[in-house]
């Protein structure tokens, strides 16, 4: 039904010489449809989307589907591999402290060029040329640059170079505990109501490194140039990061209902030839970037975690209470500020998202990240 091959790419090599690989799994219809590109395990803890991608491969076996799909599990072989301990770390390049998800590239001087130069070229002929043109910046940056890469930027531009050639691309991740969500861009809400996920974080057009936005910015900024030249064109590209709950674990039955989600959202664009997955029936909640808000520990201490996730916490509500057993038997002192149990709360409604992985936090530790002015998507 679909041709199906594998290939390990080489993306580096460590002090021994040992190689860095990646394994690509392509299957590609017979059928002319979408590219689709979906990679996972960016950030070393951040593993359940290589359950997920497993769970396609396994589901697609059986589904008729057109185009072309990409799956890159392990996409961060260094990160994966990031153990101390018993935790995987892997968030940041332990060399430079880098974000290994803020580390693939897009020059936006490059669109004002060309939107002049094809201003009146047809549709398809500007969408080839325009992807051979970030094909060309990331070859440039991999093989024509006598000042060399860091290992973080190597692995990522290769990855970027298959995922910019795809219509869609899903970037798996996870949060520390934490529900689902997805980040997507704004202009591809729509999109969101199809993954089985409740939460949408909605980006503006702003590029910060991430893997999903060195997909989506190059395409909406070209769109918005040639608006501004009074043309409009939608070139169709949606790319998304995707957060599978928590991290340091793997479910592959939560893996099977992941995979749907996405089979949902890839017959939506028309990815799949039936209609046999679904979205499911939910309450999805979204909020836009900058009410996505981080809440700092006013104080160190030990966490028992309260809110609870995806349930409006009204305002007044405890996120959380901090032990400090060092002021227990103090509070005869001074009540307030000796009391051995603290509560934490804010003075308006939110929607808790994800949590700190450890109960023991500095003052100034992330604890909660929460929908701050959400609303019904
Ligand atoms: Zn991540």
């Amino acid at each position: 039904m679909c041709e199906f091959s594998k290939q390990v790419l080489h993306v580096g090599e460590m002090a021994s010489g040992v190689q860095l690989t990646i394994p690509v799994y392509r299957l590609k219809s017979a059928i002319a449809g979408p590219k689709v590109y979906i990679q996972a395990n960016m950030h070393g803890a951040e593993v359940q989307g290589n359950a997920v991608i497993f769970q396609l491969l396994e589901i697609l076996k059986n589904v008729e589907f057109k185009g072309e799909i990409t799956l890159v599990p392990y996409a961060n072989p260094v990160a994966c591999n990031h153990k101390n301990g018993e935790y995987t770390l892997g968030r940041f390049d332990p060399i430079t402290g880098v974000n290994w998800n803020r580390m693939y590239h897009f020059n936006d001087a490059i669109v004002a060029p060309f939107t002049e130069q094809f201003l009146q070229a047809g549709d398809d002929e500007i969408e080839a040329a325009f992807k051979q043109l970030l094909l060309d910046e990331i070859v440039n940056k991999l093989e024509h640059n006598q000042y060399g890469l860091t290992t973080g930027q190597r692995i990522a531009y290769q990855l970027q170079r298959m995922a910019q050639q795809a219509d869609i691309v899903l970037d798996l991740h996870t949060g520390p505990i934490s529900s689902k969500h997805l980040y997507c861009p704004e202009y591809a809400k729509d999109s969101a109501s199809y993954f089985n996920i409740e939460h949408t974080i909605l980006i503006p057009n702003e590029f910060d490194g991430a893997m999903d936005e060195a997909n989506f910015c190059p395409w909406w900024t070209l769109q918005t140039e040639f608006q501004h030249l009074g043309r409009k064109i939608n070139f169709n590209k949606e790319s998304f990061t995707v957060e599978l709950g928590s991290q340091e674990q793997i479910n592959l039955e939560v893996a099977k209902e992941d995979a749907r989600g996405i089979l949902s959202y890839l017959t939506y664009k028309n990815v799949l030839a039936n209609e046999y997955f679904k979205p499911v029936k939910m309450t999805r909640y979204a909020c836009y970037l900058p009410d996505y808000k981080a809440f700092y520990s006013p104080m160190g201490g030990m966490v028992d975690y309260l809110a609870e996730f995806g349930q409006p916490l009204p305002a007044g509500e405890p996120l959380a209470r901090i032990l400090r057993m060092d002021n227990y038997g103090d509070d005869q002192l001074d009540k307030e500020l000796n009391d051995p149990i603290h509560y934490l709360s804010l003075d308006h409604e939110v929607l808790p998202i994800l949590h700190f992985a450890s109960a023991s936090v500095n003052q100034g530790t992330e604890l909660y990240k929460v929908f701050n002015k959400f609303f019904v998507l």
